[in-house]
């Protein structure tokens, strides 16, 4: 296989799923793939032998989990378009709204098609720091309804409550969260049919408090007969994959630079996002091994740079290296700047072979312009 490319690891995504389906199983709560993270639909039918359906973003999303994955399917976005809702209620079992305004004029539509209406809420409660672009609750935030911008009259068109405010995060910040959401909006849980924790649960990274996330599903459907969500998407495919890549040249400028066959900007581009400096595999920090490199890619951005390495041995070009932790938010951010391919998509089955799934080409690149 040609570099370069995502490798999905079909044991590594079981182990993740394995540990959702036993939050599932001891809990009750319902567990679903949110796809913004990881869409690689070729791996839906193992997806959904552990968990319990997909949510989308929009409609694309909603539509692939409807074609691809069995279940329940759910969707929010932060608006809605009026052309798109007869679709989405066809689609959808649970079509979770932003505002008071969008929940009045299309819920009906929604429950009309025997569907369920949600509204997402802000609770005003921020639990992570140095992250203003991952947190729905700072200040000016648009996503959620506030408990003052809040209309009790809408009650009956809804079916549940809807709330995202974790990234990365432990249980800690959901109990600390869940506290908020039941002081803001816990007198009108006894109205309604399910609370959605929405994402950012790091369940499958090691250390993550499970215990304390039962508890908070617990508390919810004990204390109220409430169905309890939760949509990760993160943790569905959490160091489940690489991106396995080509050294094409070293220059030196103030040290050794090596350049890549694949892009920060196009491939990666949560590293520049982030900001964050992805793992790889057998390097070090800058300057604890012996060689030390900045890796970066191709394109004409100055700034399209992984980060900064070293090896035990110096690089040579032709080797391939493997960033890890590649599966979520890269293939589905993928961009083809400066026509830059787009990687392959492949996959490692459980009996260790390593299987292209999708390749790319000029006509991806040519097909998305005019
Ligand atoms: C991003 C998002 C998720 C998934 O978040 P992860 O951090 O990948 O777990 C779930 N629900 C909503 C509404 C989101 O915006």
């Amino acid at each position: 296989m040609n570099t370069s490319y995502y490798l999905i690891d079909e044991a590594a995504l079981r182990r993740n799923l394995e540990i959702l389906r036993g939050v599932r199983e001891r809990t009750g709560c319902k567990i679903l793939l949110a796809q913004k993270a990881f869409s690689m639909f070729a791996v839906y039918p193992i997806i959904a032998e552990y968990l319990d359906g997909a949510t989308a973003s929009g409609l694309f999303e909603a539509r692939l989990a409807a074609e691809e994955l069995q279940g329940e399917n759910h969707v929010f976005s932060a608006a809605y378009r009026a052309e798109d809702i007869p679709e989405l209620a066809r689609l959808c079992d649970h079509v979770v709204f932003n505002s008071c305004a969008q929940l009045r004029a299309y819920a009906p539509q929604v429950l009309a098609a025997g569907k369920q209406a949600g509204l997402r809420i802000n609770p005003e409660c921020s639990t992570q720091e140095g992250h203003a672009i991952y947190d729905p609750c700072g200040e000016k935030s648009r996503l959620g309804v506030t408990r003052a911008q809040f209309d009790p009259e809408v009650l009956p068109l809804l079916s549940g409550l809807h709330f995202h405010t974790l990234c990365e995060q432990d249980s800690d910040a959901l109990e600390t969260t869940l506290d908020a959401v039941e002081a803001r909006f816990g007198e009108f849980f006894p109205g309604l049919r399910w609370l959605n924790f929405g994402g950012g649960h790091h369940i499958t990274r090691p250390g993550y408090d499970i215990p304390r996330l039962e508890r908070c599903i617990d508390r919810i459907q004990q204390r109220y007969g409430l169905q309890v969500y939760l949509e990760p998407g993160e943790a569905v495919a959490l160091n489940a994959g690489i991106l396995r890549c080509t050294v094409l040249d070293i220059v030196e400028n103030g040290g050794k630079i090596a350049i890549l066959d694949t892009s920060a900007a196009c491939h990666m581009p949560d590293v520049l996002e982030m900001p964050y400096r992805p793992p790889l595999r057998g390097s070090g920090l800058p300057g604890e091994k012996a060689y030390s490199y900045r890796l970066g890619g191709p394109t004409c951005l100055a700034g399209d740079i992984i980060g900064d390495y070293s090896f035990d041995r110096p690089l040579a070009v032709g080797d391939v290296l493997e960033f890890g932790d590649m599966a979520i938010y890269s293939m589905v951010k993928n961009n083809t700047f400066n026509g830059m391919p787009l990687p392959s998509i492949a996959l490692r089955t459980l009996d260790g072979t390593e299987r292209c799934i999708r390749s790319f080409g000029y006509e991806d690149f040519k097909q998305r312009l005019s």
